[in-house]
């Protein structure tokens, strides 16, 4: 069904800097149509000293709520009223939904990894997981997947300044959800061998592999990967990583970052219109895109 626009039909949109290359309009209009919700969704360059009035137009043109992305996802937090219990944990928002005025600040992309693990038949409620990298992918993900019952995360980052900054928010997350959460030092090989010998997933969180470095692995040894552990990549910039490749050699389930991105968008949509989005009609259009 086309939509025709009308007095009524109500605006969403992405907040970035740059934001025009995003994949977010064309998955969010599609599945405004395809749902019959009378409403569109624009990209919009917003400079971080325009944040704070950006966010208070939500309110003002009745807008039916925003992604964003980058630089804005921590400092968003500062306007909205509230914050769900994955956005408060992480200090960052990928989504704000507007509720007659009120700016509830959320971030999906640990429901987005979720629920593509879900896709794809990895069952990891009231199991151990390892996840490398603790930017702010990753971090999503250990907050969402604690939340939802995950028993032990083991986490791996480079010792630099930002693994200081880190311990004591993975220690709050920890805390508050009842899930074991270790840092390591991705250096420490014995210990990685250790974590992973006791996992039922591996996850990369790092943009290790990623364009254009697709030669590069986030592991130091493809022998440390198992036929019976599954393997999940943020990257979907290769379809299929070093990593990917390597786990898919020896039969292990590899699962790349593009149901995470069209999971992410699905949540956001439903937290705007209460409705489903059709993923499988999204999905060949990302796929498509990213063709491009
Ligand atoms: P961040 O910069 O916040 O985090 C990057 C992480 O990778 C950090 O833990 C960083 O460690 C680590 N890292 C980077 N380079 C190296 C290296 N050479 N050696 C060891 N560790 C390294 O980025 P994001 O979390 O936003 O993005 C990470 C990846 O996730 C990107 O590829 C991005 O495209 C992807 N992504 C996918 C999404 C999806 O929906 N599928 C959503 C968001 C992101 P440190 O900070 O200590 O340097």
């Amino acid at each position: 069904m086309e939509n025709e626009i009308s007095g009524k039909t109500r605006l969403a949109g992405l907040y970035a800097l740059p934001a025009r290359h995003s994949f977010s309009p064309i998955m969010h209009t599609t599945a405004f149509q395809a749902t019959g919700v009378d409403a569109v969704y624009l990209s919009f360059d917003v400079q971080t000293e325009r944040l704070g009035e950006s966010i208070q137009a939500i309110r003002d043109l009745e807008m039916l709520g925003v992604n964003l992305s980058m630089p804005h996802k921590m400092a968003a937090i500062n306007y909205v009223d509230e914050l769900s219990q994955a956005a408060r944990l992480i200090g960052a928002i990928n989504t704000i939904v507007n509720q007659d005025g009120k700016l509830i600040g959320h971030i999906t992309d640990g429901i987005g990894c979720m629920k593509s693990l879900k896709q794809n038949g990895i069952e990891i409620i009231g199991k151990r997981m390892t996840i490398l990298g603790a930017g702010g992918a990753a971090t999503a993900i250990i907050t969402q997947a604690a939340i939802d019952g995950v028993k032990a995360i083991d986490v791996f980052n480079i010792k630099d300044d930002f693994y200081q900054k880190i311990e004591p928010k993975l220690a709050i997350i920890a805390e508050e959800t009842n899930c074991q959460i270790q840092l390591h030092d991705l250096a420490d090989e014995q210990q990685l061998s250790d974590s992973l010998s006791a996992s039922s997933l591996l996850v990369n969180g790092t943009s290790i592999g990623m364009a254009p470095n697709t030669d590069q692995m986030p592991l130091p040894d493809a022998t440390l990967l198992r036929k019976d552990l599954p393997v999940f990549d943020v990257i979907y910039h290769p379809g299929e990583t070093k990593l990917l490749k390597a786990a898919k050699a020896i039969g292990a389930t590899a699962v790349n970052g593009l149901g995470m991105l069209l999971f992410q968008g699905a949540a956001s949509f439903e937290l705007w219109t209460g409705k489903e989005m059709p993923v499988d009609q999204i999905q060949p259009l990302l796929e498509n895109e990213l063709k491009k």
